[in-house]
């Protein structure tokens, strides 16, 4: 398997022909500086790896919980983590969940116990999904998608080096 360096190496390297892409693609430098971010994000901690104790989930510090259930749930290289269609719309799908629990489950106790007002958890459930809603309607399309496909390169790279890499062990271990 590939070192976690080389797919920092990787990542870095696609850097130039990203941006280049998306710039021609879309004709302009935020959304494409959007989707160049995204790419190099993926490749350093919003990855495949993530289903492991490696150095895409060590990137993520004190906050590497989120993906505790993440790396638990899924064997490594499963298809979930390192499937080159779906597994980027999964990621995406999974932090937003935790993210959507973690905030309702934050609010509630603020609420409950520092301003001692009654609320319930399904309250503030809606309250959580109403403010993502918000972001999602007042933010020009555009910036997701970009975001979206550059998350889904870097990740794309990651696999596809990860199988190149296995290949080249099997070419060199039947010399
Ligand atoms: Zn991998």
């Amino acid at each position: 398997m590939p070192s976690g360096r080389t797919h920092d190496i990787v990542t870095y390297a696609l850097v130039p022909p990203t941006f280049i892409l998306a710039q021609w693609y879309w004709g302009d430098l935020l959304v494409s500086a959007v989707s160049t971010a995204a790419m190099v994000f993926a490749g350093l901690m919003f990855g495949p790896d993530l289903d492991v104790y490696s150095k895409q989930y060590r990137r993520w510090g004190l906050l590497r919980f989120l993906w505790y259930p993440y790396t638990a749930a899924l064997g490594h290289r499963s298809r979930l983590s390192h499937g080159l269609v779906f597994s980027t719309v999964f990621r995406v799908l999974y932090f937003l969940v935790i993210i959507l629990l973690l905030s309702t489950a934050a609010l509630y106790l603020r609420q409950r116990y520092l301003y001692g007002a009654p609320t319930t958890i399904a309250s503030e459930f809606r309250q959580v999904s109403e403010d993502l809603m918000t972001i999602w309607r007042s933010t020009d399309k555009q910036y997701f998608r970009a975001g979206f496909i550059g998350l889904w390169v870097g990740a794309a790279a990651h696999t596809v080096t990860d199988v190149l890499g296995s290949i080249a062990k099997m070419i060199w271990k039947s010399f």
